[in-house]
């Protein structure tokens, strides 16, 4: 098999490439351990921001997104019972994000490249990525029970944070940053209307909890946990009870109950790999970096990648120019580093830490007081969450 850009994943952030290529004339392959329905149905991010909510229309996979999508125009945070709305179109000059599950973008985007774009394969697992050095660069994968290699002009690593692309960078020439949190968030998805249109970011001496959604009838809900926690320790009448009291307002606002549908428990990780490119091959997206969720980044970078990844192999198509392609690295990694900076912002801001002193809890205080209180630290806020900017 040969093409010109051998994508490995079908996440997010290997079916918007392939997507993108497409769009470019570019031909590609995408190859994908998993089966369809698993890929559909793994339930992660929610926040598209407005970058990527355009990036999508322009790619032609916006229709179904602009019809059941919610538009979100800011976030409440809340803290000692009480709550502060960050408005985000009134202090970013007119941003907002869309509430839009992963979930949704990856059934959109497969059934678009199924009906269009090039080969995507499901059960391939990539066991490596040879020759990344050299001008055709091969992917040895297994499909079918039969092992077979895909020449390329280039590979893209979009194989999320335990795929196998990352490992063909050499050691002697790689660099990684981590920071590991020890709380985890234990996630539900919910029956039942949320209980606020916005999304609810609570502080509470108890821990952090996130009142979220997917879409007007099912709620998805947060709670801080000790990490390595079971999600199945946890009842449903103890999940709804702890819920209850990190929200609680002095005004007597109510958190909704409905059956939950689904549990399940999410590390904290911060991780940066650098380079995100190594001759021919080139990571993106979880592949490259992981962020903690509290600042819904995660999908939003994957999408900046892939994005300026498209973006500059069009440009060597078009001018035989080299040039952005040699500044990928560099270009995703400004980005990265400034989407670190915001999820562990957020993250320490509003999380609990076991053995946090009465002194920690104050000076978490009198952060969200300076939001609460000044323009200028709620602009921050609500520019780091509505995106930075692709270029
Ligand atoms: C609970 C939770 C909540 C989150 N909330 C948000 C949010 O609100 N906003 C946000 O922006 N982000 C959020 N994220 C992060 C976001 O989901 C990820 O950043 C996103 O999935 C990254 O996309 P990706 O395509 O890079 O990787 P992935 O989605 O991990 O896709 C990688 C794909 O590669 C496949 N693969 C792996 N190894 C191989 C192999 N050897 N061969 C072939 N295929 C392989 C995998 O099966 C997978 O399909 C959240 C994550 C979690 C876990």
């Amino acid at each position: 098999m040969r093409t010109t850009v051998g994508i490995i994943g079908a996440g997010p952030a290997g079916l918007l490439l392939a997507r993108l290529l497409h769009n470019a004339g570019i031909d590609s392959v995408v190859l994908e351990s998993r089966d369809r329905a698993y890929v559909e149905q793994r339930q992660r991010a929610g926040i598209l921001e407005q970058g990527t909510v355009d990036v999508l229309r322009a790619a032609g996979a916006g229709e179904r997104m602009d019809r059941e999508g919610l538009r979100h125009d800011g976030i409440e945070l809340r803290y000692d019972r009480r709550r502060h709305r960050i408005d985000f179109p009134a202090l970013t000059g007119g941003r907002s994000v869309m509430v839009y599950a992963q979930t949704e973008v990856c059934k959109d985007l497969i059934a678009l490249q199924l009906k269009e774009g090039g080969p995507l394969l499901f059960g391939a697992q990539a066991l490596a990525v040879e020759g990344a050095e050299s001008d055709s660069p091969r992917v040895r994968f297994r499909h079918e029970g039969r092992e077979s290699v895909l020449e390329c002009d280039y590979v893209v690593g979009c194989d999320g944070s335990w795929g196998v692309a990352r490992t063909a960078v050499p050691a002697e020439l790689t660099r990684t940053f981590e920071r590991t949190y020890p709380f985890a968030w234990l996630g539900i998805l919910a029956d039942v209307a949320p209980s606020h249109d916005e999304l609810v970011y609570a502080r509470h001496d108890r821990g952090f909890a996130l009142l979220s959604m997917r879409s007007p009838s099912v709620s998805r809900l947060y709670l801080q946990v000790p990490e390595g926690t079971d999600a199945e320790a946890w009842s449903d009448e103890e999940i709804w009870r702890e819920l209850e009291r990190r929200f609680e307002t002095a005004d007597g606002w109510r958190l909704e109950r409905g059956p939950i549908t689904q549990k399940s428990v999410t590390p904290m990780r911060s991780y940066v790999h650098e380079p995100m490119r190594h001759g021919r091959l080139f990571l993106a997206g979880d592949a490259a970096h992981i962020v903690p969720p509290t600042g819904a980044k995660g999908l939003n970078l994957a999408v900046g990648d892939v994005v300026t990844f498209a973006r500059a192999l069009a440009h060597r198509r078009e001018t035989g120019s080299q040039e952005l392609l040699d500044a990928y690295s560099r270009t995703c990694l400004r980005r990265v580093w400034q989407a670190e900076r915001f999820s562990y912002e957020m993250t320490t801001t509003l999380h609990r830490t076991p053995g946090a002193t009465p002194f920690d809890d104050r000076l978490q205080l009198a952060r969200l007081e300076r939001i609460a209180s000044s323009r200028a630290a709620a602009t921050d806020l609500a520019e780091g969450y509505t995106g930075f900017p692709l270029d």
